[in-house]
């Protein structure tokens, strides 16, 4: 067998991919370094193409709830595979996941299947305004929704006027339908119903922000959005991504116990192949097409194979397992903080290791606390643990994320803890 070097075949990226890589973030470029290519993975471990071990704590960035490779799910994909690879047409394992996320998310009356969380969120947008023929939409800075064009946006110049891209080549007219209002301010919130309520389709949000570090609103900031969109009519859709049967069975919808009318899933409902789902009340979902009037189709959506690695997973997800993982993420929490410094903000298995206290907006983050990051980021892998390679993503636990791992973790902490 040909055995090449995570560094030889990096060169080797660079020449066919922008950046080496196919997403960018995985080119290592905030933290420094060679990007780790993964040679294969199991549990809560992977092995690099030099053959060396690491904790995974980054777990593909979500998807993997219940570690890598786990037997349940590999079975279930090799049964699936076996009976074909996709059909274009409709098959009875898309009524079982379906079935399955009603039961754990009861306001997800009607739902459609999609390859992506990007995807997912960019339809859940052009439902939500054919339905109220409304163009304009509200983000959140710090929150991120995927990579269509519209919430590629930040704020821009005037304070509640028009968005401003955030990417080269996203059209000024497209960003300018999209306005940004910080987290955490309810003062703006409020302005920006007031003067632009009545012409907005919809309002998208992570109900617990994982893009950007972990910036946890207040219940009251998102009570607040939840009744003015009802007060003007505006399509509330929460991005739930990631924290969609990651935080609680109903995600941040029923821990926080507030209802949109749309949610959108991806990451876990697809246990690590490509599905993303956008759902909600029926009224809203009635203008999708072929019922209604708006246009949203895809090649491999509802795919068998996917639906089966979804099902796989979502077996596992009980409120024992929940019960399980929050007291070892707790466990993990205090572990990142014998680093001196260190804080570690958590919901659920979700961790944001920073070395500045809890922060509710993106701009409170200090350079000087990611940098310290990017020095822990390095010291760690040194150590066998591989922590996400930027200090703006979330460190993400699961069922893998055991005992032995914990006791790992714990001891490449006490090897580095000297340094910071
Ligand atoms: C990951 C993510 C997306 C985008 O999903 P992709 O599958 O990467 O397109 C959208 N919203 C949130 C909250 C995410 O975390």
């Amino acid at each position: 067998m040909d055995l090449m070097s995570n560094e030889s075949l990096f060169q080797e990226a660079l020449t066919h991919f922008p950046g080496g890589v196919s997403s960018p973030v995985r080119a290592f470029r905030a933290v420094g370094g060679t990007p780790k290519f993964f040679r294969k993975a199991q549990g809560a471990w992977f092995e690099d193409e030099d053959g060396v071990r690491f904790l995974d704590l980054c777990m593909s960035w979500g998807p993997l709830i219940l570690g890598h490779a786990h037997p349940d799910i590999l079975a279930a994909v090799t049964e699936a595979m076996s009976e074909g690879l996709t059909f274009g047409a409709p098959s009875r394992r898309e009524l079982a996941l379906a079935r399955r996320i009603k039961q754990l998310v009861p306001f997800v009356e009607k739902m459609r299947f999609v390859s992506s969380g990007t995807e997912a969120v960019m339809s859940a947008l052009r439902a939500a305004r054919g339905f109220t023929g409304r163009e304009r939409i509200l983000k959140f800075e710090g929150c991120y929704h995927g990579h269509s064009d519209g919430l590629l946006v930040k704020a821009g110049s005037g304070l509640i006027t028009f968005g401003a891209p955030t990417s080269a080549g996203v059209p000024k007219a497209i960003a300018e339908l999209t306005s940004v209002v910080s987290l955490d301010d309810l003062e703006t919130l409020e302005r920006t119903f007031a003067e632009i309520g009545s012409e907005l389709a919809a309002a998208i949000i992570e109900p617990i922000p994982a893009n950007n570090g972990l910036l946890l609103q207040r219940p009251e900031f998102l009570q607040r959005l939840r009744e003015l969109c009802t007060k003007h009519g505006v399509v509330l859709i929460f991005d739930e991504v990631i924290s969609g049967f990651r935080v609680a069975p109903g995600g941040a919808a029923e821990r926080l116990g507030i209802t949109p009318d749309l949610a959108t899933y991806g990451k876990i409902i697809g246990g690590g192949m490509p599905v993303g789902l956008y759902g909600g009340r029926k009224d809203i979902m009635g203008v999708v097409a072929p019922d209604g009037p708006v246009y949203q189709a895809g090649t491999l959506s509802g795919n068998p194979v996917a639906m089966a690695a979804g099902l796989a997973t979502m077996a596992h997800l009980t409120p024992a397992f929940y019960a399980a993982l929050e007291t070892t993420a707790a466990a993990w929490a205090t572990a990142f903080e014998t680093i001196p410094g260190l804080r570690c903000p958590r919901y659920g298995s979700l961790l944001w290791p920073l070395f500045q206290d809890g922060v509710r907006r993106s701009d409170a983050v200090q350079g000087g606390a990611i940098s310290t990051y990017n020095r822990l980021h390095k010291a760690l892998l040194g150590q066998g643990v591989y922590l996400p390679p930027s200090g703006y993503e979330v460190a993400f636990l699961g069922g893998a994320h055991g005992a032995p791992e914990l006791a790992h973790f714990q001891q490449a902490v006490a090897a580095v803890a000297k340094d910071f």
